[in-house]
C-alpha cells in the first residue's frame, strides 16, 4: 500500500498515559516506528542520535525539568529540519506563543494540538506530512480519549481517587494548606491524570457531581487531619462550569458541613482562562460563596484573560501565578518580569499570592526575593496519596532547616 519510506516520529510527554496513548493511535494509523520519551532530556537523547532521521516531534511543553519551550531551544541549536508538532493541555494562546517562538528559532512547527489528543486530529496532522495513512482509521476511534460514558462508570465505580500536594507559607516555612488533585485509577493504564478526563466531564453533565464528590472526598480528608491534630486547609478545584447554577453555594456548604469542617478552612479554585463567561452570573455565586465562608482563588494566573476589571470585582481572597512563569524564572528575565509583576499585582490587590510549580531552589529563592506568601511545586513535595501525607509532614517538619 506505502511504498515510500517508512516514517519515524518521536513522542515526547511526561504523562505516560499520553506517550502510550499516542504511539498507540500512530502505531494504529501505520507508522512504522515510534520513539518515546518521558522528558527533556531522554528526548535530546534520542535527538542527539538520530537528528536527522526523526521526521516528527511530537512535543508536550509543559513539563518538569526540562520543558518543551527549552528542549526546542536545545534541537534548534542542533538544527533539527523535521517537523514539530506541539501540543499540551494549557491554555491555546500559551500554545500559540510557543509555536511563534520555535518559529523564531527556525524550527518548522506544522501543527499544534490541545489535549486531549483525538483520532481524528493525529489523521489530519500525518496528512500534512504528506504521508498516506496506511491504515484507514476505524470511525469508532475517532472520539475523544475517553467517553463520557466510560468516565461515568469509573464515578461510578470509585475509581477517581484523589492526591494532595502541599503549600508552605513562605514566612514559616511551615505546611499551611493542601490542594486536592483527581486522578483516576484505571486498571489499563494506572493513574490516568487530570489534564486526560477532566476536559470530557467538564463537557457533561457529570461536572456538578463530580466537582461535589470532589469536594465532599477532601473535606473528609480534611476532617481526618484535624482529628489527628494537624493544623491545615485544602483547596479543591472548581470549574467555570460549575458556576451555572445559582444554589452552588448552598449545595456546597451543605457537602460540607456533612464532614464537620469549617468552611473557611477550604479555598476554592478557579482557573482565570475561563473567567467572564456570565460575568453577573459568576460574580453573584462567587460572591456568595465568599460570604458562606469559602477562600476563592484564581488558578493559573497570567496565562488567561481575567482584566484588571474582572480582578478588582471579584471577590477573590487568593491568587496563583501559573507554573510556566514559576518554571526557570531565577534563569530567564521575561519569566521573571511576568512572575514579579503577577506577584506585585496580586499584592496591591491585598490577596495572598501563591506561586505554584516551584521546582529548583533558585527559583524557590527568588519567588520568595519578590514578596509571595506561599510556594507549592516539586521542590516542597509532588502530590501525594492521602495516606501517605501525615508520614511526609513529619519528616518535612523534622528536616525544615536542613532543606531551604
Ligand atoms: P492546577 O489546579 O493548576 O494544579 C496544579 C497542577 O500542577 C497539578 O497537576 C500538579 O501536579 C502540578 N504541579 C505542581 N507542582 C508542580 C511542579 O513543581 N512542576 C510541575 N511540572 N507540575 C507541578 P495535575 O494534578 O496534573 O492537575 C492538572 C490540572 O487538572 C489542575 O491544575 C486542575 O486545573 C485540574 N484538576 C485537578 N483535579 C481537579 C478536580 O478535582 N476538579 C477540577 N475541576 N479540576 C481538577
Ligand atoms: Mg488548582
Ligand atoms: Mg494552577
Amino acid at each position: 500500500m506505502n511504498n515510500e519510506k517508512p516514517i519515524r516520529v518521536l513522542v515526547l510527554d511526561d504523562d505516560r498515559f499520553m506517550l502510550e496513548f499516542v504511539s498507540h493511535l500512530l502505531r494504529d494509523l501505520g507508522v512504522s516506528e515510534v520513539l518515546v520519551a518521558e522528558d527533556g532530556k531522554a528526548g535530546l537523547f534520542v535527538m542527539s542520535a538520530q537528528v536527522s532521521a526523526i521526521d516528527l516531534l511530537i512535543c508536550d511543553i509543559e513539563m518538569p525539568g526540562m520543558d518543551g519551550i527549552e528542549f526546542l531551544r536545545n534541537i534548534a541549536d542542533q538544527y533539527y529540519s523535521g517537523k514539530i508538532v506541539l501540543f499540551s493541555g494549557v491554555d491555546p494562546d500559551l500554545l500559540k506563543a510557543t509555536e511563534r517562538l520555535a518559529s523564531v528559532r527556525g524550527l518548522n512547527v506544522i501543527s499544534t494540538l490541545t489535549k486531549p489528543v483525538t483520532v481524528g486530529s493525529l489523521v489530519a496532522i500525518l496528512a500534512q506530512l504528506s504521508i498516506p495513512i496506511p491504515r484507514r482509521p476505524d470511525p469508532a476511534r475517532i472520539r475523544q480519549i475517553f467517553t463520557v460514558e466510560e468516565i461515568q462508570q469509573a464515578l461510578a465505580a470509585d475509581q477517581i481517587d484523589l492526591f494532595y500536594q502541599p503549600k508552605i507559607a513562605v514566612s514559616s516555612r511551615r505546611v499551611t494548606s493542601v490542594e486536592c488533585l483527581a486522578r483516576w485509577r484505571h486498571a489499563q493504564y494506572g493513574y490516568v491524570s487530570p489534564d486526560n478526563f477532566i476536559p470530557v466531564i467538564e463537557q457533561s453533565e457529570l461536572i456538578n457531581d463530580f466537582t461535589r464528590d470532589v469536594l465532599r472526598k477532601s473535606a473528609q480528608q480534611l476532617d481526618l487531619w484535624l482529628q489527628e491534630g494537624l493544623d491545615l486547609k485544602i483547596s479543591v478545584n472548581v470549574s467555570m462550569e460549575n458556576l451555572d447554577r445559582f444554589n452552588l453555594p448552598e449545595i456546597y456548604e451543605t457537602a460540607v458541613r456533612e464532614c464537620y469542617v469549617p468552611i473557611d478552612r477550604i479555598t476554592l479554585e478557579i482557573t482565570e482562562g475561563k473567567l467572564g463567561k456570565d460575568f453577573a452570573q459568576s460574580l453573584d455565586i462567587l460572591t456568595r460563596l465568599r460570604l458562606k465562608g469559602f477562600g476563592l482563588a484564581i488558578d493559573d494566573f497570567g496565562i488567561g484573560y481575567s482584566s484588571m476589571e474582572t480582578l478588582k470585582h471579584m471577590p477573590f481572597t487568593e491568587l496563583k501565578v501559573d507554573r510556566i512563569f514559576a518554571h526557570g524564572a531565577a534563569k530567564d528575565p521575561a519569566t521573571r518580569a511576568i512572575l514579579e509583576s503577577s506577584i506585585k499585582l496580586g499584592k496591591a490587590l491585598g490577596l495572598n499570592v501563591v506561586v505554584e510549580g516551584i521546582e529548583a531552589g533558585t527559583d524557590y529563592q527568588l519567588a520568595v526575593e519578590l514578596g509571595c506568601d506561599e510556594i507549592q511545586g516539586f521542590f516542597i513535595a509532588k502530590p501525594m496519596p492521602g495516606g501517605e501525607f501525615t508520614e511526609w509532614l513529619a519528616k518535612y517538619e523534622k528536616t525544615i532547616d536542613e532543606r531551604f
